[in-house]
């Protein structure tokens, strides 16, 4: 992605009509996950329009997205920020750039593995593989052990009858 084409390629990659964004805050103001945010969702935008590409890809605002989509349903102008997040983090990979937040990544990677293997998330296998990419062996094992013991996280995958269609939109978003 170069330079001066950052807003154009952003916007046709997400589809959203960043250049429409006014900065009048509704989507930060309704945003669950703003205050983990480096740049608020408003400034997301603004920094697309204005090409800063580097510091967007090095933020932490792009891992910190949970997609709940409540921004686009409060934009004024029909702008998802969830889209436009999704677009810098596969920048961000695809260029090399080191994550600002690399366990976040190591989570997503645990997850979607998960998710192409069976066509769902298996807990079990899908935090196994999280342990070992961040090497926290101990971290929210009180957690994970209450809600084994409750019977919340099988130690048998069980794959979605729909599996390779499920393979194939991962073949098709070369994921
Ligand atoms: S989709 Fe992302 S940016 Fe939008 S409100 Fe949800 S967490 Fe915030
Ligand atoms: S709600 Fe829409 S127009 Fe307003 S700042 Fe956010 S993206 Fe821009």
């Amino acid at each position: 992605m170069a330079q001066q084409n950052f807003l154009a390629e952003v916007m046709a990659a997400s589809g959203q009509p960043i250049n429409l964004c006014y900065q009048c805050r509704k989507c930060t103001l309704g945003c669950p996950m703003a205050e983990e945010f480096d740049f608020p969702p408003n400034m997301v935008m603004r920094m697309v329009q204005l090409g800063m590409k580097d510091e967007l890809l090095r933020s932490k605002a792009i891992w910190m997205c949970v997609s709940c989509e409540t921004c686009g349903t409060r934009c004024p102008n029909g702008i998802k920020t969830a889209p436009v997040m999704d677009v810098l983090r596969e920048a961000c990979l695809r260029e090399g750039v080191t994550p600002a937040d690399p366990v976040t990544v190591d989570f997503h990677r645990s997850f979607t593995d998960s998710i192409r293997k069976f066509g769902r998330v298996h807990e079990a296998t899908m935090l196994l593989s999280y342990k070992l990419k961040t090497k926290n062996f101990t971290g929210d094992l009180d957690v994970g052990l209450k809600l084994f013991l409750r019977g919340k996280i099988p130690l048998l995958p069980k794959k979605a009858k729909n599996l390779n269609k499920i393979k194939d939109i991962f073949k098709k978003s070369d994921l």
